[in-house]
Parts: structure tokens; sequence; C-alpha cells
């Protein structure tokens, strides 16, 4: 794609709250790693347009993404409770795109240039982590099929589906595999750099889930992930390994820095990552990628922080660290690993939003990102 002559098409839906803040500030990163590079087109969504307008996800908006190479959303809000008539723009959109992957990694942040890791090089165990979290983002309980019942004594009594599929799930195993093969191949170069890198082992695809309890539905994900192995000469060298979710839970707390991609249905990759999260220090730093066949739509994992909202101190990194999993999945790799070492290269410095213990602004922040590259 990117050897194309013609600009990019990028299109931006900051939504709600921050995400009107993040948003521009990560437009500006990638206008300053490529310049000329892309051309933006910014499009509506979100819960304050539904309140204005009654629609989340105009038909527009899902159109022209459609007719761009790549997207960036921001954050909508969610409703605590049912609002008659509007659902989530984000979960049409995926559907809409075919995305059917959420991958997220959560990494610490790089050395300092004395080679040092800082505050931020490190879990609060001390040591530097780097992982992805691949969530299947189509099924599971997100189906939404629950019904309600009174049983004999006029109690209520609620089911919900749990869907699992076969197609579903390896394709997710496939993408998983394929992250992991690459990964590793990564990491080779990087060491014949004299970069650090902090998993030394060969790939490792770790299945998560719950077959011990639900042998048919997380029995069937977990056998399909693991075929997925003989399908490809490249996967036959990586370590497969499981974890039972409560087990992982654990262990993501105690030795996160045996984890190099996880895989997971649906929900267990939602609870996971938010854990995995508290292991870096902030929200604010954790970037994800919605990818389907072929299209990528980055997103920061955090919502819209309407306890931040409108102050000007929305941590950009989730969003920067999102624009670069795009510009990666554009075939733009150099610029992608220039953007994500800048992004380092402040973690290391005292510039940091609030949400990090500094007194920076995301503007203050998005400048320093772009002096460093
Ligand atoms: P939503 O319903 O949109 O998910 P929320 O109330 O759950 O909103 P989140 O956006 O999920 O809010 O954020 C949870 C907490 O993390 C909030 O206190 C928020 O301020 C903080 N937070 C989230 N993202 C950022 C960010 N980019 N920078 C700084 N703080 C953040
Ligand atoms: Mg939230």
């Amino acid at each position: 794609l990117a050897s194309a002559s013609s600009p990019l098409r990028i299109a931006l839906v900051p939504g709600d709250g921050i995400g009107k803040e993040v948003i521009p500030a990560a437009q500006r990163v990638m206008e300053a790693v490529a310049p000329g590079k892309f051309t933006f087109v910014t499009l509506d969504a979100g819960f304050e347009l539904f309140k204005k307008t009654g629609v989340a996800l105009p038909e527009a908006t899902v159109e022209k993404m459609k007719e761009c190479d790549g997207a960036l959303f921001g954050a909508v809000s969610s409703p605590t409770h049912k609002v008659e008539g509007y659902s989530s723009p984000i979960v049409a959109l995926r559907k809409a795109l075919d995305l059917y992957a959420n991958v997220r990694p959560v990494y610490t942040a790089g050395p300092a240039k004395d080679g040092k890791l800082g505050k931020h090089g490190v879990t609060p165990l001390g040591k530097p982590i780097d992982m992805v979290i691949v969530r299947e983002n189509t099924e599971c309980l997100y189906v939404k099929r629950e019904r309600l019942f009174q049983d004999s004594a006029g109690e209520k009594i609620a089911y919900a589906d749990r869907q699992i599929s076969e197609r579903a799930s390896r394709r997710i195993g496939r993408l998983a595999f394929n992250l992991a093969v690459t990964r590793g191949r990564v990491r080779e170069e990087k060491k014949a750099t004299g970069a650090p890198i902090y998993w030394t082992s060969k790939p490792r695809v770790t299945i998560v889930h719950k077959s011990n309890v639900l042998s048919i539905t997380d029995g069937l994900f977990r056998e399909t992930v693991r075929a997925v192995q003989s399908e490809e000469r490249s996967f036959a060298d990586v370590d497969v390994n499981e974890q039972i979710v409560d087990s992982m839970v654990y262990r993501l707390f105690r030795d996160p820095e045996n984890f190099d991609v996880l895989v997971a249905p649906n929900l267990y990759g939602d609870i996971i990552s938010d854990g995995a999260a508290a292991l870096v220090g902030s929200l604010g730093l954790i970037p994800s990628a919605n990818v389907g066949d072929s299209f990528c739509m980055g997103e920061p994992v955090h919502g819209s922080a309407p306890d931040i909202e409108g102050k000007g101190i929305a941590n950009p990194i989730a969003s920067v660290r999102s624009a670069a999993l795009l510009l990666e999945h554009l075939g733009l790799v150099p610029e992608s690993v220039k953007l994500i070492s800048a992004v380092d290269a402040v973690l290391n410095t005292d510039l940091l939003t609030p949400d990090l213990g500094g007194k920076s602004t995301t503007k203050e922040v998005t400048d320093a990102i772009i002096k460093e590259l």
C-alpha cells in the first residue's frame, strides 16, 4: 500500500470525550513521521452525536471509511444503562468492516539514551514486559442473545448465549500464530543490532480458555486454535501453551514476562487486557488495532474519560501508539518503529500527563513526541 504514489487515505473518528483531544494529537504525529503520505478525513460517530441527531453511526461514516486505506478511532461514551435506540458505533463498525481481531500490545517503555530502564520501563515487579493480547472480536457473549424468564415461583431467571465457532476460532488462531512468528523474526533482527529485547525464548502462543468448565465452547476454541499449528511450516517453531483464564490472571500479575502472544475468546480477552493495562501504569498508554483480513482501525483501549474531558490533560500516547500499529499494517514499518521509539524517549523524561504522575498537557506531550521524531 505504502509504495503507491498517491497519499494513503486515513479516516479519523474522534468520537466522544477525550477522543476529540487524543485523535487530533495522533494525526499531528502521523503527519510529522511521514509528511505528505496521508490525507485525512474526519468522520462523525458517538453518543454525543446520538443525543443531537438520534443517530450514533451515520451511514456516511461507514461508507466513507470503506473508501479509506485505514482508520483511527477515538472513544465513545457508553451509557451505564440502556438508552432506547442507542447501540455502540464501535461494535457496528467492527462488524461492517469485518474487523474480527482486537490486537493489544502491552509493553513497558524501552531504555533511555543511557541504556537504562526508567520508571515506565518496568512493571511494579521490576521487570520489563512485551506481550500482545489477541482478542476475538465477533462472538462469545458479545452475540448479545439474552432472555429473561420467570420460574414457577415467579422469580426472574436470565440466560445469555455464548457462541464459539470453528471458523472464528481458526481465523483468530491464524492471526495469533502469524503474529508470534513475525515478532520472533523482529526480535532476531533486533538482537543482531544489539538493541534490548525482553523476550528471548522462541515465539510462544498462549491459549486462554476455561475448558475445564465449558468443555464444549471453550473446548472448541482451544482445539481449533491448537490445530492451526499444523497448517503452516513456519508455525512449527511456535511454542504452544495454554492457561485456564483464572490462573492466567494470576500469572499475568506474578510473572508477566513469561508471555509473548496471548489468544483469547472475546470476554476473557477484554478482561485480561484491562488487567494488563495496570501492569504498565495507565490506560492512557495502551493501544489496540481492530484488524480484519485487509483493513486496520487503530483505537486506544481507554474510553471517553468524562472525568478529564476538556481539560487538555488526556494522555495522547495510547492513540499515538495505535497510529503506530496502523502504520505497521499499512506497510510503513520504519515509520512505525520510529514513532514507538519517540514515545519511549518521551516516557523516559518528566514531560508526562497527570495519569503518569506528570504535570504536562496533551499538547506538550504531543509536541515532545514530534520533537523526538
Ligand atoms: P467510558 O464509558 O467512555 O469507557 P470511563 O468512565 O469508563 O468512560 P475510561 O475512559 O475507561 O472512562 O477511563 C477510566 C479512567 O482512566 C478514568 O479515570 C480516566 O480519566 C482514566 N483515563 C483513561 N484514558 C486516559 C488517558 N488517555 N489519559 C489520562 N487518563 C485516562
Ligand atoms: Mg471505560
